[in-house]
C-alpha cells in the first residue's frame, strides 16, 4: 500500500459499528449536525443508520473500499475524530475484514 490516507480508499468502520456519542456534541464546537442523528439513549445520540444490524452512517459518500468521503468530516463527531487505524484493539481491521478488504500493515517507523 502507499504510504497514503487509507481511509480514504475504505470508509468500512463508518458501516460497521454503531457511532453513539454524548448529546452534548451537536452544541459543542464539533456541531454534529442534529439533524443526522437519533436519540439512542438518555443522553446519547447516535449517528444515522449506524444503529442497524447492517449500520451505514448516513454521512458516508461513496462505495465502502472505493472513493469514499464524510459529508460532515469538519464536524463529525468524537468517536470518529478518535479512532485510530492502527489502534491496539484492531478494530479498523475488524470492519476492513467485514467487507472483504485486506487488513492495513502499521506504518513503518523511522529508526
Ligand atoms: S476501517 Fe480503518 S482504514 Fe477504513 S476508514 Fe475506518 S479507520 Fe480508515
Ligand atoms: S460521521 Fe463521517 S466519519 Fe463518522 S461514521 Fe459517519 S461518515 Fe464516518
Amino acid at each position: 500500500m502507499s504510504g497514503g490516507n487509507p481511509c480514504l480508499n475504505c470508509g468500512a468502520c463508518c458501516a460497521f459499528f454503531r457511532v453513539s456519542f454524548y448529546w452534548g456534541e451537536v452544541h459543542s464546537d464539533y456541531a454534529v449536525p442534529e439533524a443526522l442523528t437519533e436519540p439512542v439513549s438518555f443522553a446519547r445520540l447516535a449517528m444515522q443508520g449506524t444503529n442497524q444490524p447492517a449500520p451505514r452512517c448516513v454521512a458516508l459518500q461513496g462505495e465502502v473500499g472505493g472513493c469514499v468521503a464524510c459529508s460532515i468530516y469538519e464536524n463529525r463527531p468524537g468517536p470518529c475524530r478518535e479512532f485510530d487505524p492502527f489502534d491496539a484493539e484492531g478494530a479498523c481491521n475488524r470492519a476492513r475484514e467485514a467487507h472483504g478488504l485486506p487488513p492495513l500493515e502499521p506504518p513503518l517507523v523511522a529508526a
